[in-house]
């Protein structure tokens, strides 16, 4: 049997190398590798982007696009469904599975879908990854896709090859019905995997996730629902994970994409000694999805300078503590402010992020934030609020049916809630705004 491992492309006004580790598809080709599958991961997604008409699902952007400081345009990364495809048959694959980075980017994994059932209508082909995972039916009313395949590649791999039919999570199409099989509610083990990103002249860049699930309860996160309990990565396999790193030629560059890995500092400490063991010291890190604030101290931070991490990302999410205790976020801007004090101390940069557009946000509300860290030394990242189906107030997934999965996007500035769509642009632009004038002060030095 032949595997494809399909990633197609991404439309978006951009894209950052740190997106393209495409860990699912790495996990899911090292469990096929274990079962001795021949297998091929067949990457769509190129760092340059073409650029494409605004779709009709953003025209409500066609206003901003071009602004200063805003989106330039919108682009296609990556070849094409079709060449994907064409791509696919010429590897002769006999099962085709195609991963959905995220709901937002649905129409690209169903157009691959199509393509592929188009040229090779008798092969399987399945979608997986965190699209499937929190609407699959979705997927499966809407393209050619055989299967959709919900939670952990772990599970679904127990009795593969096999009949899907019967692999756990599972949905499929009888006639015009969708049936499924139930996605296992006990955690699973899991080895995680090193991806490397590219290369600089002196330092390769790598990703990895070595944990899953999340013991906090943030509302508008889908990670606490899909992956059942908080897992760490066992120090075995973290430390097999990290020997192709001895006797890198080049320095080592680790991004964590996990954004809960300081919440057990003894066990991340562990991690950080068995990357400095791996590569003799010659290493960085970086931590891109965030990490939370309300843990950090003096001692916490010189162990993270003395691993040399690179840069920090906090999540304010909102300076409005009543929006926080909704969103369930215990500390708010005291306890932040003292933390981004401590790093500012230790000469660690951080990068500070506000959700634009939560439930009982206004525009004045989120600038309150917006102020609150113009006058802290951070650059500031805005996220536009967007749901996911199954998130807390989206429950009901056949939301999502007359919603084109694009305007889930964080890119796409819809108004969810209170603040409408030029006040999210406005906040944002005015954000990026601030950071410009903070990097051309630190750029003449002036304090
Ligand atoms: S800490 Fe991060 S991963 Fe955990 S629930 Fe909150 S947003 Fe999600």
């Amino acid at each position: 049997m032949k595997a494809a491992l399909v990633v197609p492309p991404v439309r978006d006004f951009y894209f950052t190398p740190q997106r393209a580790a495409f860990l699912g598809v790495r996990t899911l080709a090292m469990l096929l590798k274990e079962r001795g599958v021949s297998h091929a991961v067949i990457n769509g997604v190129r760092q340059r982007g073409r650029r494409e008409p605004l779709p009709g699902s953003l025209a409500h952007l066609s206003p901003h696009v071009g602004k200063k400081n805003f989106f330039g345009n919108f682009y296609r990364f990556g070849v094409t469904e079709d060449n994907l495809a064409a791509q696919v048959r010429e590897y002769g694959a006999d099962i085709i599975f195609i991963t959905s980075i995220a709901f937002c980017y649905a129409e690209e994994a169903m157009r691959t879908a199509d393509a592929c059932k188009a040229l090779m209508p008798g092969i399987p082909v399945v979608v997986g990854g965190p699209g499937p995972s929190v609407y699959p039916g979705y997927y499966l009313r809407n393209c050619a896709a055989d299967f959709a395949v919900t939670g952990e590649a772990e599970h679904f791999m127990e009795g593969f090859p096999g009949d899907l039919r019967s692999a756990p999570g599972v949905w499929y199409r009888e006639g015009d019905i969708l049936k499924h099989t139930e996605a296992p509610e006990t955690p699973c083990s899991f080895r995680p995997v090193l991806v490397p990103l590219h290369e600089s002249a002196d330092t390769a860049y790598y990703s990895t996730m070595i944990t899953r699930g999340c013991p906090k309860r943030c509302s508008f996160c889908p990670v606490w629902r899909q992956f059942p309990g908080f897992r760490k990565a066992a120090a075995d396999d973290i430390g097999e994970m990290c020997s192709p790193l001895m006797g890198s030629a080049k320095k080592v560059h680790i991004n964590f994409e996990d954004d809960n890995v300081t919440l057990d500092f003894p066990w991340f400490h562990n991690v950080l000694e068995t990357v400095r063991r791996c590569t003799g010291g010659n290493f960085s890190f970086s931590m891109e999805n965030g990490s939370s604030f309300a843990v950090l101290d003096e001692e916490k931070v010189r162990v993270l300078k003395e691993y040399n991490v690179r840069q920090m990302n906090l999540s304010l999410i909102s300076a409005n503590p009543d929006i926080l205790a909704e969103n369930r976020r215990e500390k708010g801007t005291g306890a932040f402010e003292e933390a981004v004090r401590l790093l500012d101390r230790h000469g660690i940069p951080v990068v500070a992020y506000l959700i634009a557009g939560l439930k009982g946000e206004t525009r004045a509300s989120v600038m309150e934030g917006v102020r609150f860290l113009e006058r802290l030394p951070v650059l500031i990242g805005i996220s536009a609020y967007y749901p996911v189906p199954g998130i807390e107030g989206y429950e009901d997934r056949s939301f999502f049916d007359a919603i084109p999965p694009r305007q889930c996007a964080g890119s796409a500035f819809m108004p969810w809630h209170d603040i409408d769509t030029p006040d999210l642009v406005d906040i944002f632009i005015t954000s990026r705004r601030i950071n410009l004038g903070k990097q051309n002060m630190s750029s003449l030095n002036i304090s």
